[in-house]
């Protein structure tokens, strides 16, 4: 079996596919120190506060590396090193998250439901009331290892009213999903380069509260994870404090444009909402079964359970769609056997259709008779 020659589809939470225009803005070099460069950076992150409507209240931090660099960077740099911070937790990033803190010495509390269960804020108006000693609650918005949404503006509401410090990892629906800072009050919102945004991976950002961050110098127990210093040296200088991400950064602002051409996050959240839809109306009539219900599943990435055949094995599932030039992603759950499909991405419904027909060509090559699927 040989792979196709053009990129597959990569049907995963990020990287993704991305455009012709944001691959080809990475074939150029440039300067770390050249105000051209610089000049983008600043453009990028004045992008980014208008997606989240925060240019009043917050300012845009970018950092080096993958999400969770930016993630960790935001907790040791807002939490006092006697803060207390609750993680509200269904999958494998709020548990992430809640190492991230232990790691980095800061009290943690966790609040945890089952994979299927989004947190309330009933929930958390519990939690708060009783334990008044908690200073920063952390929320992941749409838990990727799933694709379960949290009531994310319920939840930033109670914690509102208890005036505590909302942390929100929004990697995964940042630019799909609306986050208005004007409608919802946060402190801090981490997400990436390579996610609804679509551009290629290797950098995170945090929007974070400008009263907050000025406050937040010396919290920081690492000298690359600091967003205070990132910040207060990006505003003295226009530049990165070490050496920035310079192809990823351009290709993002491209990323960036072609958002806004398209018609900014509801847009975006059309194209995804279609390409869900698609997709799920073929799973159907392949007889394959979402996980979770459909009122709690965002339109980012599916949670499916695996055909309940004795021939139904990943690996080689995987390698034949693969073959058939689209890339998917293996569950994570240990409760069900599941494997799962993103809806993100430069695609639309014809890529989606297509992906459609290389996962039932696949289960016909594995003896897997469409209809004949779990229906658990
Ligand atoms: C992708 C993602 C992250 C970051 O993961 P990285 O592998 O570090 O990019 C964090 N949280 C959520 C919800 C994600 O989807």
């Amino acid at each position: 079996m040989s792979l196709p020659s053009r990129d597959p589809i990569l049907l995963t939470p990020g990287p993704l596919t991305t455009s012709l225009a944001t691959k080809s803005a990475m074939l150029q070099d440039w300067g770390s120190w050249d105000a051209s460069f610089n000049a983008i950076t600043g453009k990028v992150r004045k992008q980014l506060l208008d997606i989240a409507n925060a240019h009043e209240s917050h300012v845009c931090v970018p950092m080096q590396g993958s999400g969770t660099f930016s993630i960790e960077a935001a907790i040791n740099t807002l939490l006092p090193r006697n803060g207390h911070m609750l993680v509200l937790i269904n999958g494998a990033y709020g548990k992430r998250m809640a190492k991230i803190v232990e790691m980095m010495g800061r009290q943690v509390s966790v609040f945890e439901t089952a994979e299927d269960v989004p947190t309330t804020a009933a929930d958390v108006e519990r939690v708060l009331s009783n334990d008044r000693s908690i200073t920063h609650i952390g929320v992941i918005h749409c838990e990727t290892s799933t694709g379960i949404l949290n009531p994310l503006y319920e939840i930033a509401e109670v914690v509102a009213q208890h005036k505590k410090s909302l942390i929100i990892d929004a990697m995964s629906s940042f630019g799909a999903l609306e986050i208005d800072a004007a409608k919802i009050s946060f402190d801090a919102l981490i997400a990436a380069s390579g996610k609804c945004i679509e551009g290629p991976p290797g950098m995170g950002f945090a929007i974070v509260r400008k009263s907050v961050l000025e406050k937040s110098a010396g919290n920081s127990r690492s000298l690359s994870l600091d967003l205070h210093d990132q910040w207060t040296y990006m505003e003295k200088t226009t530049q990165w404090r070490f050496t920035p991400p310079t192809h990823i950064v351009v290709a993002f602002h491209a990323a960036l444009n072609q958002f806004f051409a398209e018609g900014g996050q509801p847009a975006r959240l059309a194209r995804y909402t279609k390409n869900y839809d698609t997709l799920m109306a073929g799973m159907r009539e392949l007889g394959l079964i979402q996980f979770l219900p459909a009122k709690i599943q965002a339109p980012i990435i599916v949670t499916m359970h695996a055909p309940n055949s004795a021939s139904y094995e990943f690996k080689d599932f995987y390698n034949r769609v693969r073959d058939k030039g689209f890339i998917l992603y293996p569950g994570k759950l240990t409760q069900a056997e599941t494997f799962r499909v993103g809806c993100i991405g430069s695609i639309g419904a014809e890529e989606m259709r297509q992906a459609v027909h290389a996962i039932g060509d696949a289960l016909r090559e594995m003896g897997i008779k469409a209809r004949n699927a779990s229906n658990s």
